[in-house]
């Protein structure tokens, strides 16, 4: 949940975090619901090009990244590994993304999406997260420790051990619960 601005992630791993939470399990709204919701998002994220596919199947894959997205964000938080599943979800996504290698006029290179519509626009998504991998933001994109909420937010804390999207209201709410627990095991 919430809107604070503070949970950012650093500037190109961003539209990753709001892709995730196009999904606000708190408050029971999807953004990308259907294909046309698909198709608003994509473009107004500045992540749509061409003149590419987006139909039923392209907005279940978008789905099903986004969930993959949310659960290796929450392996971050322990560090654990990442399930078989999650990782056919991800490569699967790269594959039909037809991610490639162009050579640029400065004598550099960089990879890019060859498919358009909604299938590219996940490969730039994905191209984010390598990104973000290889410059070492990746492990403070997180998601709420809280199962209610879920929400995607850039762990800004010092030693990186944050837990949930904002400690005023699901860090607090965790908090009383435990303390709660505690009293009913106690007494
Ligand atoms: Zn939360």
């Amino acid at each position: 949940m919430s809107t604070g601005t503070s949970m950012a992630a650093p500037d190109r791993l961003e539209p990753v975090r709001r892709f995730v939470n196009t999904l606000d399990i708190e408050a029971g709204t999807d953004a990308i619901e259907n294909v046309a919701g698909l198709r608003t998002w994509l473009t107004e994220a500045g992540l749509w090009r061409g003149d590419g596919q987006v139909g039923d199947a392209e907005l279940r894959r978008a789905r099903g990244l986004r969930e993959a997205l949310r659960t290796a964000a929450a392996a971050n938080h322990d560090k654990v590994a990442l399930s078989p599943a999650v990782l056919a979800v991800l490569d699967d996504a790269a594959e039909r993304a037809g991610i490639l290698v162009s050579f640029t006029p400065e004598r550099n290179w960089r990879q890019v999406a060859g498919a358009s519509g909604a299938d590219g626009a996940m490969g730039d998504l994905l191209l984010r997260v390598t990104e973000s991998m290889t410059t070492g933001t990746w492990p403070r994109l997180k998601v709420c420790a809280s199962d209610a909420c879920r929400w995607a937010f850039y762990d800004n804390s010092r030693a990186g051990t944050g837990k949930w999207c904002s400690m005023r209201l699901c860090g607090n709410r965790a908090k009383q619960e435990a303390w709660r627990d505690r009293r009913r095991t106690s007494g």
